[in-house]
């Protein structure tokens, strides 16, 4: 099967990498020449350009920053038309970015008038589910998309639900990911306190995994250097889920939250909490730093 991926980063560089080794035949591009190249050294082919890397493909799968690489994508931008008006083919659409589900209706909709099928199929599992081939897809969009996408989505992942029509996908990953704001802020906020009367961070964490604090930050992603292993924590916080994309996650949540006249006090106060830490010029580390918000001007 002939796939066109699109957007290397640290997500979509090992999930590319993932239908290389599941034998499927894999064209790639990215803006950045080294993601590029980086998949081309895993058996992947190299695109020249968004619009030469889709022609031919049975399947087109996306993984970008935000929604507005997404609209720019397949919508276009500046004049320039976007991917959809230059398809010459049907493909599937997957676009597996985190992006607003007004978003990702907007872009469904234009595809559907061009006869074209969209899924928003958002991921979870980290970086480390990307390079182990276990995330969870959490897919919006008809049953007929969903059946074909789901054997190209199992060569990357391990669980994959339909979560309903076009944009639920979004709605249940934003969801998600406003508890995992909440949960990796309230875990570097124990860890703190913690430190601070006197506990071993290690110790801590290991009694808070087998009591009822135990949560996946805790229990996967230690926020604290050096007591996991391979976390980003232990190799200063670079790589992982950057702390500017949980920060635009939680807008998400909170744009959702005004739409529907919800409350979300937990889900602001991480979204503060993420926004003051990016400010601080910590954007482009892992979200898990956000540890060092809680030690500031301490030495310990
Ligand atoms: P990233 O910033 O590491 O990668 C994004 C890539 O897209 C970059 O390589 C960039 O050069 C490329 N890109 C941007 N615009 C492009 C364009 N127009 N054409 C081609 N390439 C373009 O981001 P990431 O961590 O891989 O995250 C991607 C998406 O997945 C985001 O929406 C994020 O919220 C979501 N996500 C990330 C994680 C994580 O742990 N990193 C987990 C789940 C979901």
């Amino acid at each position: 099967m002939k796939i066109a991926f699109i957007g290397l980063g640290n997500m979509g560089g090992p999930m590319a990498t993932n239908l290389v080794k599941a034998g499927l035949d894999v064209t790639v591009f990215d803006l950045s020449e080294s993601a590029v190249q980086a998949l081309e050294s895993e058996g992947a082919r190299r695109g020249e350009s968004a619009e030469a890397t889709v022609q031919g493909a049975e399947v087109v799968i996306s993984m970008l920053p935000a929604g507005a690489h997404v609209r720019g994508l397949y919508l276009g931008r500046d004049g320039a038309p976007g991917l959809l008006d230059t398809l010459t083919a049907k493909p599937l659409i997957i676009d597996a970015s985190t992006i607003s589900p007004e978003d990702a209706r907007t872009v469904g909709a234009a595809a559907a008038k061009r006869g074209l099928s969209y899924l928003d199929a958002p991921v979870s599992g980290g970086v480390g589910g990307a390079k182990a081939g276990t995330l969870t897809f959490i897919v919006g969009g008809d049953a007929a998309g969903f059946e074909q996408a789901k054997p190209v989505l199992e060569a990357m992942g391990k669980n994959i639900f339909h979560a309903g029509d076009i944009g639920s996908g979004q709605v249940a990953k934003i969801c998600n990911n406003m508890l995992l704001g909440i949960l990796m802020s309230g875990t570097a906020e124990a860890l703190a306190l913690g430190v601070k009367n006197g506990m071993d961070p290690a110790v801590l964490s290991e009694i808070m995994k087998q009591s009822s604090g135990g949560n996946w930050a805790l229990n996967v992603y230690n926020p604290w250097p050096g007591v996991m292993e391979g976390s980003a924590a232990s190799r200063d916080y670079q790589g992982g889920f950057l702390t500017d994309l949980m920060a635009k996650d939680l807008g998400l949540a909170w744009e959702l939250a005004l739409g529907s006249k919800s409350s979300v006090p937990m889900g602001s106060q991480a979204r503060n909490l993420f926004a003051l830490h990016s400010a601080q010029g910590n954007g482009g580390l892992d979200f898990s730093s956000i540890q060092t918000l809680y030690r500031a001007g301490d030495s310990s």
